[in-house]
């Protein structure tokens, strides 16, 4: 018994009709229809049937079951036949089988087959369904596929992702959005409190007032917030979000990218270029920096305070908008500068006439070495200038006064010649006549007349001795001086001969290391040994015979202080282990008639070391004592070697 269109109250057109729409819907949906009569073996196809297995519809839409099995794949045929047998056995049967159409596609079959029985039970036919669900199928493994493909992109990016279905309440969360809040996938009932809690509790309003304004439509930004892993580490996560409607109720969705590493080095360059910035800002320096088309890109307080143009209003202007005179010459510089060459201007007066100015052009290029800008630095040399005018200045009137005091020196030191040179006649006559009355009219005198005679021969002898070192001292600046290479061993040999009987009154003793030679005026160098060794020999201890050391090296300039640094020196010391004196006269007793002792001590005219100085002044050198009260002396000669 046929069963497939049972018969209604309708009207045979309206069965007509209804019949021509189920083909319709079902050559659509790829769905025939089929039933089998048990009894006569017929197997009864719908149109769809045939239309599936793109064979031509039978006359009476009848197949053998033969013609049937054809279309199963060989492969399927035994699990069908399977199928079939088990509806005996229960009330219906879902599977899925391949078939071969007839133009030899391979198709993917879904059937659904059911067994109807007589009142007593007995077997009449089945009844069933058969669905091409190819197409379906490879769109289900596509999307399987794609699924797939986002986990992994999800994992390379770095993100994951949730969606929030308001109305159904329910929340989806990825497997890559739980990895990367360090949770494995299903670990945790995913909504959106949940989300909410995963959240640093300072950035949670921050991310409701970000949805809230995705309610609103407005989803371009994206938002930054910090998240705790399972493990308590602190992550940052931008996050997108759309809301959407769909599938009749409203969408939430939101992506979640972990960006701590990008937010980290961020958080350093900005460090830096803030730095680099205020080190730009604060620079004494006029920065300005313009990129290829001659706009300004960086513009420094300086710049701000020399244009009187705030940086605001610089920035993106074009390099004439700015510098009203911008010269002809420095825009050539410029363009030198942007095609990659290091420009320098040495300083001139700059064109504004209001200092002095040099100034860098340096291109700025990037990786690949192309120029993007150019950096310009304008140093004020005004300050520097102003000073160097005043040093000038000042060394101008230095070396009128120095050559005002060389006068007077000279005046002086010809005046001290005459006048000494002058006094020497009527001395000498003093001298003479007293040198008379001593060998004839000594002896007339009276007792008192002697005494004061013989004070008045010793003043004499004194005034004779002073002149004489008054001479010395002015000839030390008169006389010609001629420089020679001199061995200063030589030197020493002739001041120890002239001075023979001194040293051998006194039993002084003079040690001299080996000296070197020396390019000196040798009969001024002469006196200046011969002046030391007489004073260390004068100012011995009582009962203590005197010992003289000399010695002599090479000293560089920068070590010691008062000497070019960059000569040398040869230095030559003479100690001795006499009275000595106190370090603070040091200095006192190079002056001309300064004295430490009285003359009845020490004879002495106070013009010995004026006479040293001098003469070592005019070897380019300095001479220095030192010395410590009872103790010794050490004059140490500084010069040129
Ligand atoms: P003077 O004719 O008095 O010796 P100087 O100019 O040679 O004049 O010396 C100045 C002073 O320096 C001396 O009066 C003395 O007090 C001190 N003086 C010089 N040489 C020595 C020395 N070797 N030891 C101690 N004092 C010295």
């Amino acid at each position: 018994m046929r069963a497939a269109f049972k018969g209604t109250d309708k009207s045979p057109e309206d069965s007509r009709k209804r019949i021509e729409l189920l083909k319709m819907s079902q050559a659509v949906n790829l769905l025939g229809s089929w039933e089998l009569d048990l009894k006569t073996n017929k197997l009864f196809w719908t149109d769809a049937m045939f239309q599936i297995r793109a064979t031509p519809v039978s006359g009476d839409n009848l197949v053998s079951w033969e013609e049937n099995e054809h279309f199963i794949h060989v492969e399927d045929r035994e699990m069908v036949k399977q199928q079939f047998e088990s509806l005996f056995r229960k009330e219906d049967v879902n599977f899925e089988y391949r078939i071969v159409t007839a133009d030899g596609k391979t198709k993917l079959v879904a059937a659904w087959a059911t067994l109807f029985r007589d009142e007593n039970g007995e077997p009449l036919f089945l009844r069933g369904t058969s669905q091409d669900i190819t197409r379906q199928r490879e769109a289900e493994n596509k999307l399987r596929e794609l699924n797939v493909a986002f986990e992994y992109a999800e994992e390379i990016a770095n993100m994951g992702n949730w969606q929030f279905r308001v109305k159904a309440n329910e929340f989806f969360i990825s497997g890559n959005l739980y990895k990367l809040l360090g949770y494995e996938p299903g670990d945790f009932e995913p909504s959106f409190d949940k989300l909410l809690d995963i959240i640093h509790a300072d950035d949670r309003e921050k991310m409701k007032a970000y949805l809230a304004k995705c309610s609103h439509g407005d989803c371009s930004d994206a938002v930054e917030y910090r998240v705790s892993r399972k493990s308590g580490e602190e992550r940052v996560i931008r996050s997108k979000c759309k809301v959407l409607q769909a599938f009749n109720d409203t969408l939430i969705l939101g992506t979640m990218q972990d960006v701590t590493d990008e937010v980290e080095v961020r958080r350093k360059l900005e460090e830096k270029s803030s730095f680099a910035q205020m080190l730009i800002e604060n620079s004494v320096d006029h920065i300005a920096a313009y990129d290829t088309d001659c706009r300004i890109i960086a513009w420094n307080r300086k710049c701000e305070q020399r244009y009187h143009v705030k940086k605001e209003d610089a920035i993106g202007k074009h390099v004439f908008e700015v510098y009203d005179k911008f010269h002809p010459e420095e825009f050539a510089d410029l363009q030198k500068a942007l095609k990659g060459e290091h420009v320098y201007k040495p300083a001139q007066l700059s064109n504004s006439a209001d200092g002095l100015y040099e100034y860098f052009m340096i291109p700025l290029k990037d990786p690949n070495g192309k120029v993007f800008g150019v950096l310009s630095i304008l140093h004020d040399l005004s300050a520097i200038k102003r000073s160097t005018d005043k040093l000038n200045e000042l060394n101008q009137s230095l070396e009128l006064k120095n050559k005002e005091l060389e006068r007077s020196n000279d005046e002086m030191a010809s005046f001290s010649y005459v006048a000494s040179h002058d006094l020497q006649e009527p001395l000498r006559k003093i001298q003479t006549f007293a040198k008379l009355i001593h060998e004839k009219d000594f002896d007339v005198l009276s007792e008192r007349g002697k005494d004061y005679f013989q004070r008045m021969e010793a003043a004499s002898a004194r005034m004779q001795v002073l002149i004489d070192d008054l001479l010395t001292f002015s000839r030390t600046n008169t006389l010609p001086k001629e420089f020679k290479t001199v061995d200063l061993n030589q030197v020493l040999d002739n001041v120890k001969k002239e001075i023979k009987d001194t040293i051998e009154e006194k039993n002084a003793v003079i040690n001299a290391t080996h000296l070197p030679e020396a390019n000196i005026v040798a009969f001024q160098f002469k006196q200046l040994l011969e002046n030391l060794l007489l004073n260390s020999i004068k100012y011995a201890k009582e009962d203590v015979a005197p010992v003289i050391n000399i010695t002599a090296d090479k000293v560089k300039g920068k070590d010691v202080e008062g000497l070019v640094p960059e000569k040398e020196y040869i230095r030559i010391s003479v100690a001795d282990n006499g009275i000595g004196f106190h370090q603070e006269y040091a200095e006192k007793i190079f002056e001309l008639f300064q004295r430490l002792h009285s003359k009845h001590e020490y004879p002495g005219t106070g013009l010995g070391l004026a006479i040293c100085r001098k003469i070592v002044h005019n070897h380019k050198g300095i001479i220095r004592a030192e010395g410590k009260e009872g103790v010794g002396s050490t004059f140490t000669v500084y010069i040129p070697a």
